[in-house]
Parts: C-alpha cells; sequence; structure tokens
C-alpha cells in the first residue's frame, strides 16, 4: 500500500544582472562547487542546476539557470524567461552601474514579461565593500528604498546582500527562495 507523498514542486529560478556581479559564482554554489576567481563564463553554455528543499513535510525543488555570459550580448532568450517562477537580480555593492543595470534592464525585463513573478534583489561582494571606495557603496537602505519604489509594479520578496566569495548570506537566500515559492511564509 502506498503511503500518501507530501507535497514536491519544483520552480524554474533565473538569474539576472550585468556581466562580472557573480552570476556564475552563485550558480556554482548553489551547484556545490567551490568559489573560484576564474571566470569561465562566455566558455559554457547556459545551463540549469536542481536542488531540493525540504520545510516539515513540504519538499521544494529550485531549478536555477545561469545565463553563463549569454547577457554581454544583451541576447537572452525567451526560452531563458520561459515558466520561471522567480528571478534573483543581482548587482556588484560595490559599483553603482551594476545597480543601475537591476534599474534600467533586468527588472523592466521581468515586468515587460510577467509582472506576477516573484523577485529577490542580491547585492553581492560584500567582502570587498570595505575596500577604500566604499564611498560609494550600494547599500542595503538604498535597495529597499529601490524595493519600496517599485512594489505597487513588482513582487520584491526578499532583499539580500552576500558574498559568494566567503558564502555569508548565500544559504539564507536560497532557503528564502525556496520558502517563498513553497508558501512556507
Ligand atoms: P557573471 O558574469 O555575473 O556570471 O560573474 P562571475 O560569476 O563570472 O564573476 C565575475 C568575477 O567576480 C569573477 O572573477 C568572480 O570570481 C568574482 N566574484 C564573484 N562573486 C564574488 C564575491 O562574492 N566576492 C569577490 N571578491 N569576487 C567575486
Amino acid at each position: 500500500k502506498m503511503n500518501a507523498l507530501p507535497p514536491r514542486r519544483s520552480f524554474k529560478v533565473i538569474l539576472l544582472g550585468d556581466s562580472g556581479v557573480g552570476k556564475s559564482s552563485l550558480f556554482a554554489r548553489f551547484n556545490g562547487d567551490s568559489f573560484t576567481e576564474a571566470t569561465f563564463a562566455t566558455l559554457v553554455q547556459v545551463g540549469s542546476c536542481r536542488r531540493t528543499f525540504r520545510f516539515g513535510d513540504r519538499e521544494v525543488t529550485l531549478e536555477l539557470w545561469d545565463t553563463a555570459g549569454t547577457e554581454r550580448m544583451l541576447s537572452l532568450t525567451e526560452n531563458y524567461y520561459h515558466h520561471a517562477a522567480a528571478a534573483i537580480f543581482i548587482y556588484d555593492v560595490n559599483d553603482q552601474a551594476t545597480f543601475l543595470g537591476v534599474q534600467s534592464t533586468w527588472v523592466p525585463s521581468i515586468r515587460r514579461r510577467d509582472p506576477t513573478m516573484t523577485t529577490f534583489l542580491v547585492g553581492n561582494k560584500t567582502d570587498l565593500a570595505s575596500s577604500s571606495y566604499a564611498f560609494e557603496n550600494v547599500t542595503l537602505d538604498e535597495a529597499k528604498r529601490y524595493e519600496n519604489s517599485i512594489q505597487d509594479d513588482l513582487k520584491v520578496a526578499g532583499n539580500f546582500q552576500v558574498s559568494v566569495k566567503t558564502e555569508e548570506g548565500v544559504h539564507e537566500l536560497f532557503e528564502t527562495v525556496a520558502e517563498a515559492l513553497c508558501g512556507v511564509v
């Protein structure tokens, strides 16, 4: 006799952000790989990878997709966005231009296609943020002000600053995405 299976669902999650902000590095962390300073982004194919999270009797599988450098040609395919349940916007906290990129390119790309999508704002490379050019860092306050300014147009379910290099905040980010998608919180 079969036991009742707990609810189990799988969600596609896409990474969006300017070149160099750390999308491939975050993807590698998700995949269980260690951090590397080298970048092979343009050499690999657009890829996806799955991980399952458990909350009580619920299981949720995230299928994370990485652009693998194709955003450089500003030619992300419709296939990349197709059926995505969530989008993670990534910027470099040390580089205001990449935060502007989120606002001018990546957020509009979702609002245009599917404004009901669950989204997350993620500033990466906090390990570099105390350096001499810290005055121009993107602060979490700044990111939250931006979140408030778009909340009528887009569902932002989390706002994080992380370091993929030191792993600070990375696990919490993925857990929050999984929780948000399976409706635990
Ligand atoms: P992508 O173009 O968005 O996929 O960015 P990559 O993942 O290729 O990262 C670009 C560069 O930033 C690489 O040299 C990475 O090693 C580096 N990088 C990524 N995340 C971090 C981080 O948290 N801290 C530091 N210091 N460097 C990082």
